[in-house]
């Protein structure tokens, strides 16, 4: 069901219905600025994300969001990076590493099979709490 919101980017109302909170106005000039990056990463993929934001005028911000929504990708050997937002740890794209992400999702896991096993009983619960911890303390880095 569509609702009247103000576009993050200009302000004005818009219409939303899904997806990002901008007007379709400032969702094409979007669609211009990640154009423009992706090719100018493509083309210089050893430059900075400060370089990329002063070639292609496009906000350092809005790169780390192509780049966190997983639609821009840069090379291995591309200054720009993103930090894990478990451990900290470069990243390409998206929000957390691939171990990271592995973890969480066997988590995710382990905490709906262990709140069913609460019902059930105490000592299976105590075993995954356990393992929560060890992974709490695992390969965290501080940069
Ligand atoms: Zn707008
Ligand atoms: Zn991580």
């Amino acid at each position: 069901m569509p609702e009247v919101r103000n576009c993050k980017r200009c302000k004005r109302i818009f219409m939303f219905t899904t997806g990002p909170q901008i007007c379709e106005a400032c969702k094409k000039l979007e669609e211009d600025d990640f154009e423009k990056v992706r090719l100018f990463v493509r083309d210089f993929p050893g430059a900075t994300i400060q370089e990329v934001s002063r070639e292609t005028e496009v906000p350092t911000q809005l790169i780390y969001r192509f780049l966190k929504d997983g639609r821009l990708e840069v090379t291995e050997a591309s200054p720009i990076s993103l930090q894990c937002e478990n451990c900290g740890s470069r990243i390409k794209s998206g929000r957390f590493c691939v171990t990271c992400s592995k973890k969480l999702a066997t988590d995710m896991m382990n905490a709906g099979r262990s709140l069913k096993d609460n019902i059930k009983s105490d000592s299976d619960t105590q075993s995954s709490k356990d393992g929560g911890l060890r992974y709490m303390h695992n390969d965290r880095k501080d940069k």
